[in-house]
């Protein structure tokens, strides 16, 4: 989790930078798929009326090529700028939520290992990658 309260943010601003896993984001593996912790780094000031938060995050992002359906990870930092209007009701921003539903969108389902992945073949199923077809 990771809330500030509005009242102590100034326009000096604050700096976060910590390593959380999964859980503590609110992240489960049936929405995303990681194979490190995230590390958050953001930086949060507020300007009149507003906190704005520039923050970068990274980690080891798991996927499946929808082509070769090869198992592949690459590490990535993602940056995400986010702001809140600051209305009387305001008492935190809970930053770790934003990030969460973000990372949750950004997480392509279309992707490929490699741009000129050659994937599958339908009549035999090797993966053209790795083997030569054995079709006739
Ligand atoms: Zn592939
Ligand atoms: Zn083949």
């Amino acid at each position: 989790m990771i809330k500030f309260l509005v009242k102590d943010i100034n326009s000096k601003g604050l700096d976060y930078n910590q390593t959380l896993t999964m859980e503590q984001l609110g992240l489960t593996s049936e929405e995303i798929d990681l194979r490190s912790p995230i590390t958050v780094k953001a930086r949060i000031e507020r300007i009149d009326n507003l906190i704005i938060a520039r923050t970068k995050v990274s980690t080891d992002f798991g996927y499946m090529c929808s082509r070769c359906l090869e198992d592949f990870h690459e590490v990535q930092e993602i940056e995400y700028y986010f702001d809140f209007e600051v209305t009387p009701d305001l008492e935190f921003v809970d930053l770790g939520e934003e990030i969460r539903q973000e990372m949750i969108l950004a997480n392509p389902a279309r992707i490929l290992c490699k741009d000129d992945c050659k994937g599958i073949c339908v009549g035999c199923g090797v993966n053209l990658n790795l083997e030569k077809c054995k079709c006739k």
